[in-house]
């Protein structure tokens, strides 16, 4: 499956601004959709929040002069609405959103009634349904390729409520192959380098919940700052990411909205040219690729255990410290057997043998009181 790319600016700031960076993303040949925020949902009151809708007929011009559909973020029904009035081919839910099924669901119930109305209307002007000479230049997919929905997950690591978003909408009458999915990444207390926390695991749990979906990677709000997006785009590359959503701005370093995270669209096609997505040159290709996609989520996994483990040894050191200015035993034979009755308790949930679960106990023990000694 050809990998989906969407490129486009965090906020559609002027006239200007937008179509300067989409026809030079368009020019690109790597791009298959745009993205603009008009609305942009902000942490704090009095942050630029965003043209509005008058940013909509900017969108619509600019898919015109570059050739590509164009996606823009929605909140309320009412965003749905002024949307799809003006052309817009596809429509996002963003972090903030997903978090909420109140307005997942009407957005949800107000997105169907009117694209999958269009969808059944061959004469519908509301959607792309043919290509433009540009794009077939471009090698861009037909439109019926592209998703109309992109859910992002939610801010908050909880796969439940961005499967109950996918639900909504598939309730709602959305087609699975109207859907894909954004990742990008998660607010955890803002620990790492990076802005959002990959977690990638709880993607790995959402592509086997849902794996007639699309996956696509958002490594510009995972990454917060410029020089991830490359290594984060990969990451999904390896693990066999169905496409990437980044940000693209004409003047990064001018940008209203996330200035440290935008590339230029140079930029952007420097990162694309670069990027290895893993191909399958032998065998029955769909089982290769099924192979590296597991390989690609057992290297991540285990890249999460020994930084989880490495955290854990960090604790330890401190508990030691405390123990010595509080002339207190290192080893603590009750603190140790409760840790051990309640993990290996908990064996058949975890889909692990008590003898496993004791080994690894152990090693993390000796590990563990070698730290505080
Ligand atoms: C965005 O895509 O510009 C955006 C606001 O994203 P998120 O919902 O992922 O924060
Ligand atoms: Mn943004």
């Amino acid at each position: 499956m050809e990998k989906l790319i969407i490129a486009g600016p965090c906020g559609a700031e002027s006239k200007r601004q937008l179509i300067d960076t989409c026809v030079a993303l368009a020019a690109t040949g790597r791009v298959h959709m745009l993205r603009a925020g008009v609305w942009k949902p902000r942490t704090h009151p009095g942050s630029w929040e965003g043209v509005g809708s008058r940013g909509l007929a900017w969108l619509a011009e600019a898919r015109q002069l570059a050739g590509l559909p164009v996606a823009v973020e929605v909140a309320s029904a009412r965003h749905v609405e002024s949307a799809l009035r003006h052309g817009i081919d596809a429509l996002w839910i963003g972090a903030r959103t997903t978090v909420s099924p109140f307005a997942v669901q009407e957005i949800a119930e107000a997105a169907a009634a009117m694209v999958v109305a269009q969808e059944k209307n061959p004469h519908s002007t509301l959607h792309c349904g043919r290509r433009s000479d540009h794009q077939i230049a471009c090698g861009a997919p037909p439109a019926d390729g592209i998703p109309h929905l992109l859910i992002k997950n939610p801010v908050n690591p909880d796969v439940e409520l961005w499967s109950g978003a996918v639900e909504r909408f598939l309730n709602a009458g959305f087609a699975p192959e109207q859907i894909a999915l954004v990742h990008r990444g998660f607010s955890c207390g803002g620990r790492d380098a990076y802005r959002n926390a990959p977690m990638w695991h709880l993607v790995f749990e959402m592509r086997t919940r849902h794996p007639e979906l699309r996956m696509l990677c958002d490594p510009s709000h995972i990454g917060g700052a410029r020089q991830f997006v490359p290594e984060i785009a990969q990451t999904a590359a390896d693990l066999c990411y169905d496409g990437l959503m980044i940000e693209s701005h004409i003047t990064p370093e001018c940008a209203l909205s996330d200035a440290a995270q935008q590339l230029t669209p140079a930029a952007l096609d420097e990162l694309l040219g670069r990027l290895k997505w893993r191909s399958s040159c032998a065998g029955d290709p769909e089982f290769i690729r099924a192979l590296e996609r597991l390989r690609g989520e057992i290297d991540q996994i285990d890249t999460e255990i020994f930084e989880l483990l490495g955290r854990r040894m960090a604790i330890s050191e401190q508990i030691g410290r405390q123990k010595r200015d509080n002339d207190v035993t290192i080893l603590q034979g009750d603190r140790w057997r409760d840790i051990v009755t309640r993990i290996t308790a908990r064996a058949e949930v975890l889909g692990l043998s008590p003898e496993f679960i004791k080994t690894i106990l152990n090693a993390i023990h000796t590990e563990s009181i070698a730290r505080q000694v």
